[in-house]
């Protein structure tokens, strides 16, 4: 039987066992597998890895526990707008949008722009206009509106702070475990040999004047090369984009001939952490092989090949 792998991703930060409960530990991780599994299910019947990938993002896009689509977090004017961006692995295509508002799911967008433009990379009144050309699904601000998102919002405003959304202070009032979960991603190789990446945010709680993170950059935040790899990060948007990430693991193992696990290794566990760059990536090479790594205290993450065993992970301990 052909290989066929994929992981996804649901954020990196300040996530430590003494700030979730064991419910909403559980509510994360049944959103994970539920992910995953629609995923594999579209591989293990000989689909394409652009389709398990774009599947993945989808419905952690519909989850409100996840920074992106229904769960995105508030800009400094009380609006939703989300970035995202996807890529293939077999034919180097990519697609991504930015700074739109009111699209329930902005990865299919982005798989638009890839698939029915000649473009690479639509923003704005332009982006949303292209997806009623599309006839795309819409959904109004209400849709978008999460309690504790706002609350969120509320307190970067009075601190006159712009947060990572999972790397703020624990604050166990809150059903969903403080500032501590972000963007989502999914990477997958399908039985024909193809790799793909795909990633979806909100961004940053309290972002302004039009701030766009690595997220939708296709080569910092999501990159996909059936040469090489498929990579889809989280953390620290300004960072990521200065590192140039996804797009440096594959250099290092096309140039330098390290493997999967070097490259991540350097890049997110040395050269991130030397410029003070919070977060975690997944990746996958043409082989299955799956990397998780991170440098924060956690990433929601979740993986399975071939229809092997399934993990879901939170914390540094699960590894
Ligand atoms: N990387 C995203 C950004 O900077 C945020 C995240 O991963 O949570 O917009």
């Amino acid at each position: 039987m052909k290989q066929f792998a994929i992981a996804i991703h649901g954020g990196a930060g300040t996530i430590v066992r003494s700030t979730l409960s064991r419910e909403t530990e559980m509510s994360y991780k049944k959103g994970l597998e539920e992910t995953l599994l629609a995923g594999d299910k579209i591989l293990s019947a000989g689909g394409t890895s652009i389709d398990a990938v774009e599947t993945a993002v989808k419905k952690l896009e519909d989850n409100p526990l996840f920074n992106a689509g229904r769960g995105a977090v508030f800009t400094n004017d009380g609006k939703n707008e989300l970035d995202a961006s996807i890529m293939n692995g077999k034919n180097l295509m990519a697609g991504a949008v930015t700074g739109i508002n009111n699209i329930k799911n902005p990865i299919s967008l982005a798989r638009n722009v890839m698939e029915n433009s000649e473009h690479v990379f639509l923003s704005g009144l332009g982006a949303m206009a292209f997806a009623e050309k599309m006839k795309l699904e819409f959904a109004p601000d209400e849709y978008f509106f999460v309690q504790e998102r706002y609350d969120q919002l509320i307190e970067a405003k009075e601190n006159d702070q712009i947060i990572l959304d999972h790397s703020g202070k624990p604050k166990p009032q809150f059903h969903f475990p403080g500032s501590k979960k972000g963007t989502v991603g999914a990477v997958a190789l399908d039985v024909h040999g193809n790799l793909a990446a795909a990633t979806s945010t909100g961004g940053m709680t309290n972002k302004k004047f039009g701030r766009v993170g690595d997220s939708p950059i296709i080569g910092a935040g999501t990159y996909a090369n059936n040469a090489t790899c498929a990579v889809s990060c989280t953390g620290h948007g300004e960072f990521f984009i200065r590192s140039v990430v996804a797009y440096d693991i594959s250099c290092l193992m096309e140039y330098k001939g390290l493997s999967l696990k070097e490259a991540c290794d350097m890049v997110v566990n040395q050269k991130l952490v030397k410029i003070g760059g919070e977060g975690g990536l997944i990746a996958i090479d043409a082989k299955g092989n799956i990397e998780m790594p991170f440098n924060s205290e956690g990433m929601y993450r979740a993986m399975r090949t071939s229809g092997g065993e399934i993990f879901t992970g939170i914390f540094k301990e699960e590894n």
